[in-house]
């Protein structure tokens, strides 16, 4: 059971299915340009769509607003030293502000960054930065279905490769995503960083954690790697931060807020020049883009998110959501993890070709049946196409991902999507794939507009 009770309720949108067959025709068939009204269960994303604790909305009416030296700066500040080690700490107002002020101070043109994944907003400001980003996940990654407990590690061979190879004067650093949010939100084994830190500090490279659920991913090593059964999250947490150089930290994930992040860092020269683009594009260093209360809300948010409670919580929402999908016939990237659960839709729709769009036409019923939104990582989101809409690459695996916001959503707010699931799958046959009527040349999938084709 979730191990808190309800002190404030925010009614759910409730619509017919007539309303939702005229909402998807108007917005094109593309779920981004819906209204939040339109949606009963909003599984687009757990990126600030969590519920804050009564505790969390205190610490923030406790926020101190001063523009220099808030009082809420140096409690955010003790409380990300303790927990990461770093002793520089920087606040930003999302993860990929963070990004881009590392990104533009370490890296020139021609920089190289390794990493298990770039999650994509990395991705993106590595190469606006000039530089060139190289994922490198571990082989085990390719099988949907193998149940490996540690599929979001680093492919160590291909990181001594390259960290040896003829590139490697490039190499501006590493990065490893706890967890792997490109690669299915599949966590990073505490052996596989060690190992990794170990070949960064031989060969004098840097190592970054992207440690949006650095949560999630310490519960799924107190559960699957035998070193640490026993140890608390809190404790893997923090061992995982002390093998890095420092951090880049969405806190609209694992800190449980709406807006926030954080860079953190060990080499004081290299925080200097960070200061410097902070000062200048987020903030004063003291707030760095953010409210009082938002620093203040967040250091009460990372106290939280390492709750065996918590965790174990929602780990058994995820795996129970995991079992519905499963009991209605549809298979799932295995093993579930705990941030999201993605449905093998290529598999569900085998009548729908990957230009055609599977996870798309998934997406689209699971609304039409249910007021669902999720989102589609398959070829509408990684494919391309030439000007006459002939596939040119599609993605290698057509999925669609159910996000689970953080404390928002209960049980039976999941059993209620187990069966739009089984009612969907019942009906496969009758789901049509979708062409592309309008596409933009960038994230595509934010933008694109689609019509249903013919069964
Ligand atoms: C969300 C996310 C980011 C970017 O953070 P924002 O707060 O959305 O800017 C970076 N890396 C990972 C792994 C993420 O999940």
């Amino acid at each position: 059971m979730e191990p808190y009770r309800i002190k404030a309720v925010e009614p759910l949108p409730m619509t017919t299915r007539a309303q939702r067959e005229t909402a998807l025709q108007r917005v094109h068939y593309n779920l981004f340009a819906l209204r939040a009204d339109e949606i009963t269960i909003d599984l687009l994303t757990d990126s600030g769509t969590g519920a804050l604790s009564a505790a969390q909305w205190a610490a923030g009416m406790a926020g101190d607003e001063s523009y220099a030296g808030s009082r809420s700066f140096y409690r955010f500040q003790e409380v990300v030293r303790e927990l990461t080690s770093y002793p520089h700490i920087l606040p930003v107002h999302q993860g990929r502000a963070a990004e881009r002020i590392l990104f533009s101070t370490l890296l020139g043109p021609g920089g190289i960054t390794l990493s298990n994944t770039h999650f994509d907003t990395t991705r993106a400001n590595v190469e606006l930065s000039g530089g060139q980003a190289v994922d490198l996940p571990c082989s085990q990654a390719q099988d949907l279905d193998s149940d490996e407990p540690f599929k979001g590690n680093i492919d160590l061979q291909r990181l001594k490769d390259a960290l040896c190879g003829p590139d490697a004067s490039r190499i501006a650093m590493v990065i490893m995503t706890l967890t792997n949010n490109g690669g299915g939100g599949q966590p990073v084994s505490m052996d596989n960083l060690a190992r990794a830190a170990a070949l960064c500090r031989e060969h004098e490279v840097p190592l970054f954690l992207d440690a949006a659920r650095f949560a999630e991913n310490a519960w799924l090593v107190t559960r699957h790697e035998p070193a640490y059964q026993g140890v608390s999250p809190r404790e893997v947490a923090e061992e995982a931060f002390r093998l890095a150089d420092g951090c880049l930290m969405s806190a609209k994930k694992d800190g449980i807020v709406h807006i926030g992040g954080f860079l953190g860092l060990r080499d004081p020269a290299l925080t200097e020049r960070c200061r410097l683009l902070l000062v200048a594009t987020e903030g004063f260093p003291t707030y760095g883009g953010l409210a009082g209360r938002d620093l203040d809300m967040i250091a009460q948010g990372l106290a939280e998110v390492t709750d065996p409670h918590y965790l174990r919580s929602r780990a058994e929402a995820a795996r129970h959501l995991a079992c519905l999908a499963r009991n209605a016939g549809i298979s799932i990237l295995e093993p579930p993890g705990l941030h999201a659960i993605y449905l093998n839709a290529g598999r569900l729709l085998p009548h729908i070709a990957p230009h055609r769009f599977p996870g798309h036409a998934l997406a689209c019923q699971l609304y039409l049946e249910g007021g669902i939104r999720s989102v589609e990582l398959g070829s509408l989101y990684l494919g391309k196409e030439d000007e006459n809409g002939d596939p040119v690459t599609t993605a290698p695996f057509e999925l669609l991902r159910l996000a689970l916001p953080r404390r928002t959503y209960t049980l039976s707010h999941l059993n209620h999507v187990g069966e739009v699931l089984a009612r969907t799958a019942k009906n496969r046959d009758k789901i049509p794939g979708y062409r592309l009527v309008r596409s933009s040349p960038v994230l595509r999938h934010f933008h694109s507009e689609l019509e249903p084709l013919p069964l």
